[in-house]
């Protein structure tokens, strides 16, 4: 094999900067067969090529950039429990079954992450001291208490720290309080997703890089998909492309609005500082509409976060509310250089659940994790390479299959959370 030089295209991104190297990978040349195709280089696509080749089965993954280049590679890196969404809405949404189901599952979440870290040796500066979700204001606190009680009445070790408690963990006196989720942590997520694809390659997949799927056509039995100096023959595929999804089925894409989200970081700070900002090592975000997130890496960075492109002119306006807040969070901190810079695409659905599909009873896709992508992701591969495998039915997945139905005014709403975001960073 040779190696990709591809990086991720912004070089500024504290990710691709600090993550160890690429897995040695290259673009697919040749017609194969395989079990199982996979579509998709991020946390789903890598988790599901894993289980699948330790359950046995031949797989190949197709990666039309690198892996990582989608979301998996640019996000905040919180390893949260559960949906965004609050327990009782998920019931709401999905039932007693699958919202039970589900929610179980994704209470597990960050636990399969960090026992897959361990148990692949995953060098990604895993960090299992919780996460805090804060509230500003009384509309959040009301919000927070209202999380507490749904994951206290269901087992969960969440708890709700008052002011004092918020103010020593955070460093910040920002917040009235906050909800503390042990059970949760941080990663570097770029560095995690290619650790899961050395694994997956280990355990007998093959990854091909720089190798887009054009599309798939049923060829005797078999499905055949594409690429451009290659094909791959299988009688299942995995279509995992997340907000990235590149040509194939447009129906995809009309079912997701796509909320930017950009990340700031500044170099290590001095020592005598990292002790004051978020000493307790948790990463935090705020219960806002237009929200705001921090966290350190491991070399004590500083991370801040919050919706917005930083596309063009967009940057500046980005940049300056960034050094703004990060000086209000953290004014022992004064003025902030921010070193490194990226975005990207998350992929929010109208009812903030998932989307399951099966275009064929051997074709499925899974995208719509709606900003919470790490655990879910990781635990959506592993449920699909289950299915596919025939150890669970459709019936004992964590979502059913559902049609896929393209969002009222998509392009208005992504247009308002573009420039909603701008106009509030450059007034704020
Ligand atoms: C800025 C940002 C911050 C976030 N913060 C968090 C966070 O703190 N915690 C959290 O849990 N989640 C977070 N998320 C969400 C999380 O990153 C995503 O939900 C998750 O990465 C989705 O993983 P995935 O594998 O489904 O898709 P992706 O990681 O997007 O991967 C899809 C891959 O498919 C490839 N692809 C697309 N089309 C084709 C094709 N035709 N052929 C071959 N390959 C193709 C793409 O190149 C891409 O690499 C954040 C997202 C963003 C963008």
């Amino acid at each position: 094999m040779t190696s990709s030089p591809r990086t991720l295209p912004d070089r500024r991104s504290l990710w691709a900067a600090t993550a160890p190297e690429l897995p040695r990978t290259e673009p697919l040349s040749e017609a194969i067969s395989t079990d199982v195709a996979i579509i998709g280089g991020g946390f789903t696509g890598i988790s599901a090529a894993l289980h699948l080749s330790q359950q046995g089965a031949k797989t190949v993954l197709l990666e039309a950039e690198q892996i990582g280049y989608g979301g998996s590679g640019r996000n905040v890196g919180l390893v949260n429990a559960g949906l965004w969404l609050k327990p009782s809405m998920v019931l709401q949404r999905l039932g007693q079954s699958y919202g039970q189901r589900l929610i179980s599952l994704l209470s597990e979440a960050p636990r399969l992450v960090f026992n897959l870290i361990e148990q692949h040796a995953i060098d990604c500066e895993a960090e299992r001291a919780g996460t805090l979700h804060c509230a500003p204001d009384r509309r959040g606190e009301a919000d927070l208490r209202q999380r507490a009680s749904e994951w206290l009445a269901l087992g969960a070790p969440v708890r709700l720290l008052g002011g004092e408690e918020t103010r020593t963990l955070t460093g910040s006196t920002l917040y009235r309080c906050s909800l503390l989720d042990p059970r949760a942590g941080t990663i570097q997520p770029l560095a995690y997703v290619r650790g899961l694809a050395r694994a997956a390659v280990a355990a007998g997949a093959s990854v091909f890089t720089g190798s887009r799927a054009k599309g798939w056509r049923k060829v005797g039995a078999h499905w055949q998909i594409e690429t451009e100096h290659g094909s791959v023959r299988a009688p299942w595929i995995i279509v995992a492309t997340g907000a990235y999804t590149l040509g194939l089925q447009p129906k995809i894409r009309g079912e997701q609005i796509h909320l930017p989200y950009f990340n700031f970081a500044t170099d290590p700070l001095p020592e005598e500082l990292r002790r004051t900002v978020l000493p307790g090592r948790q990463g935090i975000w705020d219960t806002r509409t237009v929200l705001s997130s921090f966290r350190l890496d491991r070399a004590g960075r500083l991370i801040v976060g919050s919706v917005g492109s930083l596309a063009g002119s967009h940057q500046a306006v980005h940049r300056a509310w960034a050094r703004r807040v990060t000086r209000k969070a953290f004014p022992q901190l004064g003025s902030v250089e921010l070193t490194y810079a990226w975005d990207g695409s998350i992929d929010m659905t109208s009812d903030y659940v998932p989307r399951l599909h099966r275009f064929d009873p051997h074709i499925l896709s899974i995208s719509g994790y709606n900003g919470r992508g790490i655990g879910p992701g990781t635990i959506f591969g592993r449920e699909l390479a289950r299915y596919v495998s025939g150890a669970i039915g459709a019936d004992e997945l964590p979502l059913p299959f559902s049609e896929p139905h393209g969002v009222r005014s998509r392009a208005l709403r992504e247009s308002l959370y573009r420039f909603g975001s701008l106009a509030l960073h450059w007034a704020g």
